[in-house]
């Protein structure tokens, strides 16, 4: 009805042109303008026009603006070549979202872990929430319940990442870390508490995930993973990597790739975090493709060193669970082949994409060509 009247208005007032102003402004705002930057844009148009058609009333421009029948007709031709093309991008898009895109999950089907399940607690109550999510439902949840984790790095990180799988009733985690608990690490790393310091981590986060948990399966290592762990991921259908140097990346990166299992990897430092998922088996890049080289030294200092504000692991670590969740039921677009960079102290967040080097030295070789699902 306002869009009757408005029309009216317009047609009353000859202000036709006010549809082309609004359309201007309606590409000035996809291209990021806001606020009074716009209303700005909005009045000088506005004026210039106004100026245009004043100085000559009679011309090309006028008789645009004041609408004739040519005109009509070359808004309907450029409306819908315009809007086939809108169509014609949209589809692109999609397409090439769908390629990356690998519904209906990553675990395949087989026996879910047996739970301790007690007569008060068979899972339904517990994931109520995530049960009424169309996007999971009872088939995620079943989904979830399948998956096999592999967690390195019970740090700032892990801490989110494990609370939050094992809340969520991933079926089976494997937690890998060679650290004790230190009072330094309780400012961020909430799985923790105050009498779990000098206790090895792994076993403390285990201790935490069964408490909030006690339906999913946890096996702690207390050692680092390396590169001779391929068997270890290739048991495993995800692995999320919370570690926190380069070469303890490197080493996983290229098992996973070897074993063709997704890896979900975040880091932080100070006051800013990233993470992707890298999965060269289907059709994102690997590590090596993005990060060939270890920085060079004090370029990307450990978070021990230039240190890092308390909420920014939760923040990425949370975002790292998330994606893991959607992996494993499918939901959504996961962050392959795109790369998200969250600016904490400005509030910002950036996502670039990301795409295979055909010549890295450590996935080149490996999967597929990435425009279909392996396995
Ligand atoms: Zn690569």
């Amino acid at each position: 009805m306002p869009f009757v009247v408005a029309g009216l208005l317009m047609w009353l007032t000859r202000g036709w042109w006010l549809f082309g102003l609004g359309a201007a402004l309606g590409l000035l705002w996809l291209m990021r303008l806001r606020g009074w930057a716009l209303f700005l844009a909005g009045v000088l148009i506005w004026l210039a026009v106004t100026v245009a058609v004043y100085r000559d009333p009679q011309g090309d421009f006028a008789n645009i603006v004041q609408w004739s029948w040519p005109t009509l007709l070359w808004v309907l031709v450029l409306g819908l070549a315009g809007l086939a093309a809108t169509r014609l991008l949209q589809a692109l898009h999609r397409r090439s979202a769908a390629r990356l895109a690998d519904a209906p999950g990553i675990v395949p089907a087989r026996p879910a872990a047996p739970q301790a399940a007690s007569a008060q607690d068979d899972g339904l109550d517990r994931y109520a929430r995530h049960i009424v999510l169309r996007e999971i439902g009872g088939p995620g949840q079943a989904a979830l319940k399948r998956a096999r984790v592999l967690v390195v790095g019970a740090g700032g990180l892990g801490a989110p990442v494990c609370l939050y799988l094992a809340a969520a009733g991933v079926g089976r985690m494997t937690l890998a870390d060679d650290d004790r608990v230190s009072l330094s690490n309780l400012q961020r790393q909430i799985v923790f508490r105050t009498a779990d310091a000098g206790r090895p981590k792994a076993d403390a986060a285990r201790d935490a995930m069964r408490a909030l948990n006690p339906l999913v399966e946890i096996t702690p290592l207390n050692r680092r993973v390396t590169q001779a762990d391929a068997e270890l991921i290739g048991q495993h259908d995800l692995v999320i990597d919370g570690s926190d140097s380069f070469a303890t990346r490197q080493a996983i990166n290229a098992a996973c790739v070897a074993a063709g299992v997704p890896l979900i990897a975040g880091s932080i430092a100070q006051w800013e975090g990233q993470l992707t998922i890298w999965d060269p088996a289907r059709g994102a890049p690997c590590m090596a493709c993005i990060f060939p080289e270890a920085p060079v030294q004090g370029l990307a200092p450990a978070c021990a060193e230039a240190g890092v504000v308390g909420p920014l692991p939760g923040v990425i670590g949370s975002m790292m669970a998330l994606e893991a969740i959607k992996l494993i039921t499918g939901a959504g677009e996961p962050l392959r082949g795109r790369m998200l960079i969250f600016d904490g102290l400005y509030s910002e967040n950036r996502v670039m994409k990301i795409s295979r080097r055909g010549d890295c030295p450590v996935c080149s070789g490996a999967g597929g060509s990435g425009h279909f699902r392996q396995g």
